[in-house]
């Protein structure tokens, strides 16, 4: 054992609980709607469960018959042995989902990001991202080489004028973001994007990981659901692990963008085919939440029916923010929750811009009408709550860069 290893994770830690921003793993059992920790079970508003199609009677069948059939593990990358017969029913599946030519499936959506976005972007080329993007987005740019250059949230004028700006001196320009943001429940505007990124002859890349399957006709997110088409934004990322309920990622594009990844993204080719279970069970997945639309409609209405009695913004979708600002503030308040049974998670820098603790609460169609009006409850009693609530919601958090705030 290393004395300075040992002595670096230790002050690392410190240094860390001191400023509340400490992580504890918490073992329990959880679904689209409880979750049973230390012998307790709590409403739980916290997954991403969006559908509660993880545990759908036909997903588990779907699931549990790939598992007899073939097995517990792919035993390889897709391009060795491990493209069982269910990927190509999967993809197909999401191309037409998204309307797409095809689609290829990763190992997550951190896969598909950390893939996709240095398959396709070099040192030679800029990618302009937006602030609030998801940590695997930053972390794709990063391993592009690319110069990255960092947009403040959902701005699109100021995005005009960093990409008029970078783009003559690139050879070439992508530019990305999120389609319904995961800690702040809003919705970029692709419209506006597209017109722009198209002006620039740059790759707009949304992911969609927060809008598939809970926005758009069909559950298909949000480029369906701004009435785009579908080719006006080329990359379209996602994931099978929230609103279906699965895991893995996938990319929609053009079928020559899909067959470059087959031989260019290293997390596709340098990586573990998903269990054929897994495979299964998503493509399951997808059949039931397009066929069922009021499930699909469910988590945003209760999202709106909370917003509303606590006069918090509108969400886009099925997460809402309730800001507090502090670290210490946002630990309080989930702890009292915790006394009325609900689980709501706090989120802390760096997931979110310093300054800007929130309650992340997330909800499903798995959610009673009981337990939404128990959460409504809670939080409108909180003093503390009603206390902070009108203060300048999201002040600093549009120009903040989280990814330099380790
Ligand atoms: C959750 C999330 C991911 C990661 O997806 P996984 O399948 O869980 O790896 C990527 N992007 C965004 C925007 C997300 O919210």
């Amino acid at each position: 054992m290393s004395a300075s290893l040992r002595a670096f994770a230790e002050t690392k830690l410190r240094a860390l609980e001191a400023r509340d921003l400490r992580r504890w793993l918490r073992f329990g059992v959880g679904d689209a709607r409880a979750f049973q920790h230390d012998g307790r079970t709590f409403v739980a508003f916290a997954s991403n469960d969006y559908l509660g199609l993880a545990d759908h009677p036909e997903v588990r069948a779907a699931a549990r018959a790939a598992l007899d059939a073939r097995g517990l593990g792919a035993t390889a990358s897709r391009l060795v042995v491990g493209n069982g017969p269910d990927y190509a029913a999967l993809e197909s599946a999401l191309a037409d989902l998204k309307g797409t030519e095809a689609a290829c499936v990763f190992g997550s959506g951190y896969h598909a990001n950390l893939g996709v976005i240095p398959a396709l972007m070099g040192p030679d080329d800029v990618i302009l991202v937006d602030a609030l993007a998801h940590a695997c987005l930053r972390s794709g740019a990063k391993l592009s080489g690319a110069r990255t250059i960092v947009f403040p949230h959902n701005d699109v004028d100021a995005l005009a004028r960093l990409l008029a700006e970078a783009r003559p001196q690139a050879r070439h320009a992508m530019v990305v973001t999120e389609g319904i943001f995961s800690m702040d429940g809003d919705a970029a505007d692709l419209a506006a994007l597209a017109d722009l990124a198209e002006g620039h002859d740059a790759w707009l890349l949304v992911d969609d990981a927060h809008a598939t399957g809970v926005i758009g006709p069909d559950g298909a997110g949000s480029t369906a659901a701004a009435g785009l088409d579908p080719t006006r934004v080329p990359l379209q990322v996602g994931t099978l692990s929230k609103a279906l309920g699965a895991y893995g990622g996938f990319l929609c594009a053009a079928r020559e963008v899909v067959d470059l990844m087959v031989t260019r993204a290293r997390t596709l080719i340098y990586s573990t085919g998903l269990p054929p279970s897994t495979v299964a069970g998503a493509h399951r997945a997808i059949a039931v939440m397009r066929a069922e639309p009021e499930r699909r409609a469910r988590p945003v209405e209760l999202a709106r029916r909370v917003a509303e009695s606590l006069r918090l913004p509108r969400p886009a979708a099925a997460v809402l923010p309730v800001p507090l600002g502090d670290n210490a503030t946002v630990l309080r308040a989930h702890h009292r929750l915790l006394e009325h049974g609900l689980w709501v998670p706090a989120m802390r820098p760096p997931t979110v811009p310093e300054g800007t603790a929130r309650l992340r609460v997330s909800f499903s169609a798995a959610h009673t009408d009981e337990d939404v009006q128990r959460l409504i409850d809670a939080l409108g009693s909180d003093p503390h709550l009603a206390e902070t609530r009108p203060t300048g919601l999201w002040a600093g958090c549009r120009t903040t860069d989280t990814e330099t705030r380790r």
